[in-house]
């Protein structure tokens, strides 16, 4: 395990206006109090209100462990990249260099675009087919030639030390729980979720259409001492794919929302806790099981 240099990592996070640790609050909802089921949700949404919550975890330990000498950060993403968007926040505030390799072309920018530029990003569009190749060791040593000095950081931010930032989160949780429950996208968060794990099964419920891959990917991410712990992916959850949001689920993320005064909305949050509901109402949990939700954020722009 890489040695975490503490004293950079609290300095950012004050910089930044981290607010931490996140509270964990119960969440009262009158389907959940029938099945006698206890759900508790840790609010990583309040950490910032613009960096999203799960990608500072994923982040805070790659930055806390960037090399003095560097000054340059290189990263890659879609063009409304969550990390993106957290990341040319971030390098605005610390006062680091930003270049975005953005998949694909926007002649007219996404918002998320937009803001990273006026941040002070440096973006270059990449060809579908040429982003294809971001994870080979041809690719990033191109790369490295091209950005001499620069810290590169892949996709989505999942790599090692994005599963010890989010591992560290629940060394913040002093209620007891049962089991943990988080989205995945690319699969960083619930890596380091079951890292982090003591002996509570972890379940991911995936947003997007990927089955096998996603259990690849977060296998791939996993030191194999961890692998063999109890975790899985559902897969009848993610509402036609990535961001399809249809009718019945932006209600009820309006719906919990109101109830329950925690924004959900319907990318990330809003499928979760939809899951819950089905698996809670289907009696898939014992009386009196206490069932922990990662809230990841990215609420920004929904409600
Ligand atoms: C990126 C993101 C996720 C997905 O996390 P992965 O580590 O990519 O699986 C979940 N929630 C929010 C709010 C995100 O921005």
């Amino acid at each position: 395990m890489n040695t975490i240099d503490r004293s950079s990592l609290i300095k950012f996070s004050q910089q930044l206006d981290i607010v931490q640790p996140s509270p964990v609050e119960i969440l009262t909802l009158d389907w959940a109090a029938k099945a006698g089921v206890i759900l508790l949700i840790k609010r990583d949404d309040l950490l910032h209100p613009i960096v999203s919550g799960n990608k500072w975890r994923k982040l805070c330990f790659t930055l806390a462990n960037m090399p003095t000498q560097k000054s340059h950060i290189v990263s890659l993403g879609g063009g409304h990249s969550n990390h993106l968007h957290a990341l040319g926040y971030i390098c605005h505030r610390l006062g680091i260099r930003f270049t975005a390799l953005v998949r694909g072309h926007y002649p007219a920018l996404t918002t998320t675009l937009q803001d990273i530029t006026e941040w002070g990003a440096q973006i270059r569009f990449l060809t579908k087919r040429e982003y294809r190749e971001r994870d080979t060791a041809a690719f990033i040593s191109h790369i490295e030639q091209q950005y001499s000095n620069a810290y590169f950081i892949p996709e989505g931010g999942s790599q090692v030390h994005a599963l010890t930032g989010v591992a560290a989160l629940l060394d913040e949780i002093t209620l007891p729980y049962d089991e943990i429950i988080c989205p995945v996208a690319s699969g960083g968060t619930l890596a380091g979720l079951i890292q982090g794990a003591q002996d509570s099964p972890v379940t991911g419920v995936a947003v997007l259409k990927g089955e096998g891959y996603l259990e690849a990917l977060v296998t791939k991410l996993l030191p194999d001492s961890v692998e063999a712990k109890n975790w899985k992916i559902l897969h009848q959850f993610h509402h036609g794919g990535y961001a399809k949001a249809p009718k019945a689920l932006v209600d009820f993320c309006h719906d919990v929302t109101e109830q329950t005064r925690i924004p959900f909305e319907p990318v990330y949050s809003g499928k979760l806790l939809w899951a819950v509901r089905e698996l809670v109402t289907s009696g898939a949990y014992a009386l009196g099981t206490r069932l922990l939700l990662l809230h990841t954020g990215g609420v920004r722009g929904f409600v």
